[in-house]
């Protein structure tokens, strides 16, 4: 392939040093028609590039140009020809250009118009594959712009399974990525099959937006990165300024392309940038377990590299998965199994029943600060506070003290089926876990079960022990709320020994002395309705102010 060196000048405005002479390439230009840019031009063979600077501004700028320091090197294949280009900072003699006014030679790109611009505006020309432009960004603030700081954002790969629907399981995600970037001010999200980027608009939005992408279901893993174009020259100038600060035993470069356009494999790539770091750093490379490992990202028009990578929690995306209706009470599991079912893509009401003003309300308080802390993870929430304390005082007159807890759980099912059927819910959705207690005995738990007669119930903890789902909770953050102590409504007019056995005729036997229908009616005439959102509740906690759902 032949190569055409050209030479690209950084000309800062005399009066203003923050903005750059910006020259736009006639509309009938082949390569980049409107596109502004930097004056360049071709260098001729034989010819210095300060030779073809001063030409370059004599024939194209009406004044010549005296080269000073170049500022970065970079090549692109274009056409079939490779353009091989050194940008340098430059002066000019006069306070402006003036460009001529009737075409002279022919071959010469001359330009349609100019004006002093901020180095930001050349941002749509690099976009657009402009050379001059890409290099210019990059160059400044040594070879990695602060607007190049991005943050690439992966998603669960079970999403990339789903065939068809793949797209109505994005659009999910995209929604759920606005809303928890919400307030945070990043820019633009931008698309890539399994993955998103968007641009950071300064260093102190990090913080926040890791804060929130921790919590977004569906995000597998996130990081902060640089945004260069794809070019191996781009990725190599970006290096220093990735590795400052860093000491590690050994490295190693992790390369994946999602445009295979580009015309190295990924192991080309980890290769050759591998060398320059060793080249630069002297860091030995392990391949199997490096203290730090690069991740080299390639989209069609750009490299996003990044030293870190941190986890999102995975799932489906919050919406996905349909609308449940969990049963939270103020302990340990229930929560975990709601954000069990809220990883799976479900939209989770809860319901909660206590037996204020018999006993005091912490459970009350519990179950709304646990629905405050599990709405980051799907942005709103309701939670049903069912008054269950007027049930109880009639179940009590006939039904023995061994068999009160079943059925007061029968209620709760019932109480909850009609709710969840009143807001849309299709799922019924507990904490029990297979033996836990004697109220989770296989036989209670068919007796209880069968109380919902038109909605599924499920039970996404039945096989785990309490170590497991207090290895949940605690990352989760609901732990610590959950071991409040409080008076669970269920120990009221209990015995310490239920019935463990208990089987469905002798309860059902019982339970035709009670008038089912209007205990549940009554309950559920009395639900009292929270709404949560967020993050809008964070930031305004944040601000001092009071959560106002509450
Ligand atoms: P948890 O830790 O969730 O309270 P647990 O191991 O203490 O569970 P139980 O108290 O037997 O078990 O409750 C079993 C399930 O019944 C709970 O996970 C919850 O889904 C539901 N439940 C119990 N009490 C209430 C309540 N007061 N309000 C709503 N749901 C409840
Ligand atoms: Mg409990």
């Amino acid at each position: 392939m032949s190569t055409v060196r050209v030479i690209a000048v950084v000309l800062p405005s005399p009066h203003d040093d923050s903005l750059l002479l910006t020259v736009q390439r006639p509309h009938d230009d082949e390569d980049l028609p409107g596109v502004w840019g930097l004056p360049a031009t071709t260098v001729r063979p034989h010819e210095s590039d300060a030779d073809a600077a001063v030409r370059l501004g004599e024939s194209k700028l009406g004044a010549p140009v005296s080269l000073g320091p170049l500022l970065a090197e970079g090549s692109q294949q274009r056409n079939g020809t490779e353009l091989a280009m050194r940008l340098y900072a430059a002066t000019m003699s006069s306070e402006e250009p003036a460009l001529p006014s009737a075409p002279g030679e022919q071959g010469v790109t001359y330009y349609a118009a100019w004006r002093w611009a901020p180095r930001s505006s050349l941002r749509d020309g690099a976009e657009r594959g402009s050379l001059c432009c890409a290099l210019a960004l990059q160059e400044h603030a040594g070879s990695v712009s602060a607007m190049d700081e991005h943050v690439l954002v992966r998603f669960y790969h079970e999403i990339a399974l789903k065939g068809s629907n793949r797209s109505w399981f994005l659009k999910h995600m995209g929604a759920n990525l606005r809303r928890a970037l919400a307030g945070t001010g990043v820019g633009r999200i931008r698309w890539n099959a399994m993955m998103a980027s968007f641009p950071l608009k300064d260093d102190d939005q990090w913080e926040l937006v890791r804060e929130r992408l921790e919590g977004v279901i569906g995000v597998e893993r996130f990081s902060r990165a640089v945004r260069v174009e794809a070019t191996l020259d781009a990725m190599k100038a970006a290096m220093p300024a990735m590795l400052e600060g860093q000491e590690p035993a050994s490295f190693r470069i992790a390369a994946r392309r999602s445009d295979k356009r580009f015309p190295m494999t990924s192991p080309e790539i980890n290769h050759a940038l591998g060398r320059h770091v060793q080249e630069l750093t002297g860091w030995p490379v392990d391949l199997k377990h490096a203290d730090l490992t690069l991740h080299v990202q390639m989209t069609e028009r750009e490299a996003l590299l990044s030293a870190e990578s941190l986890s999102g929690p995975g799932g489906m995306p919050v919406g996905v998965g349909g609308h449940v209706a969990a049963l939270l009470s103020g302990g340990i599991d229930s929560p975990v199994a709601a954000y069990q079912m809220m990883r799976r893509g479900c939209r989770v009401t809860f319901v909660h029943f206590h037996s204020f003003p018999l006993v005091e309300g912490t459970s009350r308080e519990k179950a709304e600060e646990l629905v405050e802390l599990l709405t980051r993870y799907q942005f709103n929430s309701r939670l049903l506070l069912v008054p269950f304390a007027a049930a109880q005082q009639r179940i009590i007159v006939t039904v023995p003290p061994a068999y009160r807890v079943a059925v007061y759980r029968r209620f709760m099912v019932r109480i909850a089926e009609a709710l969840a059927m009143r807001h849309g819910a299709a799922a019924l959705v507990t904490g029990d876990s297979l033996g836990q207690v004697s109220s989770q005995t296989l036989e209670n738990l068919t007796t209880i079960g069968a109380a919902a007669e038109r909605l599924p119930l499920f039970r996404p903890l039945l096989t785990m022990d309490k170590g497991e789902i207090i290895d949940i909770a605690r990352p989760l953050g609901t732990y610590p709320i959950s071991i409040i102590p409080d008076q669970d409504c269920c120990s009221l007019f209990v015995p310490r020994h239920p019935v463990i056995k208990s089987r469905i005729q002798d309860v059902e036997r019982m339970e035709a002395e009670l008038p089912v229908q209007e205990l549940v009616d009554e309950a559920v005439a009395a639900v009292e309705e929270r709404e949560f959102r967020w993050p809008e509740s964070a930031v305004r906690r944040e601000q001092g102010n009071p959560v106002a759902s509450r």
